[in-house]
């Protein structure tokens, strides 16, 4: 559980005490050796892993992400609900990230653009923005593990490979870990006082149901299901060079719906990725201009918030995605726009003829209609078109439509304003994986939050 959450909190503990002892459980590999084969161009196709070399391992989901640091509590989770501080501790996130190397260089708010985009009815929510590029953030993330492996030296322990089955108390109030091995539990040897779940949206289905399983009470019922867009880099050009993000709320006509345009990865490559055996789509872009695309990509996601009897948002999302994975063989979808307009399929040689050639080029030529709800996807075809009247193009004919890409959201067990279970002592639950968060800089700053907390009560 070592996404950036966690890596927070471990930096924060050991820097702030010589008293603590760590071990952190970490189902991926190392830094090092995460590879994924489509990245190294070895295939076309996701292979299933056995962990997915983008969502786990050593610094987690964000390791190959293209680093975009938002310092703003107007999106990227809900901690901002729960903690007015928020925001200084994102601030205090950034400082870390400056220490190990990141850039000080900060794309700033644009009224301009902000006011242009409401003369269409389309809101961008405004941020401070620091793009890292996924080269400059991968180097971050070597120098905050090898910051910590420096400041812990035999206090802090990195343990890959090892999926935590179980946690469970015993009775001297101390907590034991269970490793999965295939079927079976196996104890690790060593007793601990303090347990911070940092699981990720790849861990979310295990804390869930450990939360289930202990009485701790969860909830949470949204779940956003859409597309990964791509298209020439010029169309989005001068918001890339002015904010380098555009994060574009849009409400739907036709169903009310909120639509979000965000994850945007100018001059960037499409990815996949696999979430317990589901393939979705992202997106990533590097800083090197040798490694950068002609093509930019971004997400559009449709919100649904399902109401009584059904509570299961993110088997629903999973389910989505399941269709588009079984209908293409296991892969991902790639339709045109225009094809899908038309009520045809894309097939090979439709996308051969595209003016946008894919960079992900293991991704399936097909249908989305097949397997998107027709809600989603009015959704979602509404929001081109709204979008292309800012940003002329976005709706060719050719932009590429990349399915299924859905964000679900851990569900959000019961906790106090200090992340620590209801009913447990000592256990928080932090991050992308327990619902509070969904970006790198919400969830480094509960990091930092859970260990002030941790140090405050261990004075
Ligand atoms: C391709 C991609 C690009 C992204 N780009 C951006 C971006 O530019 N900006 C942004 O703000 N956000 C971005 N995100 C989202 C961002 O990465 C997440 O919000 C962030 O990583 C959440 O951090 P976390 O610590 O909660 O969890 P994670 O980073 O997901 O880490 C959780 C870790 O826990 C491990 N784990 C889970 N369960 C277990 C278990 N049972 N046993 C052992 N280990 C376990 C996982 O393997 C993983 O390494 C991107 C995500 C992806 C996938």
């Amino acid at each position: 559980m070592d996404g950036i959450s966690g890596l927070m909190a471990t930096y924060s503990l050991l820097k702030n005490s010589k008293d603590v002892d760590i071990t952190i459980f970490e189902r991926g590999n190392t830094l090092e050796t995460r590879k994924c084969p489509i990245l190294l161009k070895k295939t076309d196709k996701c292979l299933k892993c056995k962990t997915c070399a983008i969502m786990e391992g050593v610094a987690g989901a964000g390791a190959f992400s293209d680093g975009k640091y938002n310092i703003t509590t107007e999106f990227g989770g809900w901690l901002q609900d729960i903690r007015e501080d928020t925001l200084a501790y994102i601030e205090k996130a950034d400082s870390i990230l400056v220490e190990n190397g990141a850039t000080k260089d900060r794309f700033m708010p644009n009224d301009e653009l902000k006011k242009r985009c409401l003369q269409f009815d389309l809101h961008m929510l405004q941020s401070e923005c620091k793009h890292l590029g996924t080269d400059a953030n991968f180097d971050t993330m070597v120098k905050m593990v090898q910051s910590i492996e420096k400041m812990g030296g035999n206090r802090v322990s990195i343990l890959t490979n090892f999926d935590v089955g179980n946690v469970e108390d015993i009775d001297n109030g101390k907590k034991v870990i269970y490793k999965k091995v295939e079927d079976n539990l196996e104890k690790y040897d060593k007793e601990f006082d303090i347990i911070i779940f940092a699981t990720g949206r790849a861990g979310s289905h295990f804390f869930s149901r450990w939360c289930k399983e202990h009485g701790v009470g969860l909830k949470n019922n949204q779940v956003d299901v859409g597309v990964r867009v791509e298209l020439p880099s010029s169309i989005w050009e001068e918001f890339e060079k002015k904010i380098y993000e555009p994060k574009i709320v849009y409400r739907t006509k036709q169903y009310g719906d909120v639509c979000r345009m965000f994850c945007f990865n100018g001059r960037g490559e499409v990815v996949t990725e696999n979430t317990e055996g589901i393939l979705t789509v992202n997106g990533h872009a590097y800083k090197s201009e040798e490694k950068k695309t002609k093509n930019t990509n971004f997400a559009i996601l449709s919100t649904t918030r399902f109401i009584e009897p059904f509570n299961q948002p993110i088997e629903y999302a999973r389910y989505v995605a399941g269709l588009a994975n079984m209908i293409s063989g296991g892969s991902v979808i790639v339709q045109r726009l225009g094809d899908l307009e038309l009520g045809r399929r894309t097939d090979l040689k439709r996308l051969k003829q595209s003016t946008v050639q894919p960079t992900l080029k293991g991704a399936v030529p097909g249908d989305l209609s097949l397997c998107m709800p027709k809600r989603q996807l009015d959704n979602i075809i509404e929001t081109l078109h709204a979008l292309d009247r800012l940003a002329p193009g976005t709706a060719n004919y050719d932009t590429l439509l990349y399915g299924i890409e859905c964000k679900y959201y851990g569900a959000r067990p019961e906790a106090d304003e200090k992340f620590k279970l209801s009913g447990k002592d000592n256990y928080f639950a932090i991050g992308d994986g327990a619902g509070f968060t969904r970006s790198l800089g919400q969830a480094a700053a509960q990091g930092l939050m859970v260990a002030d907390t941790i140090l405050e009560e261990m004075k």
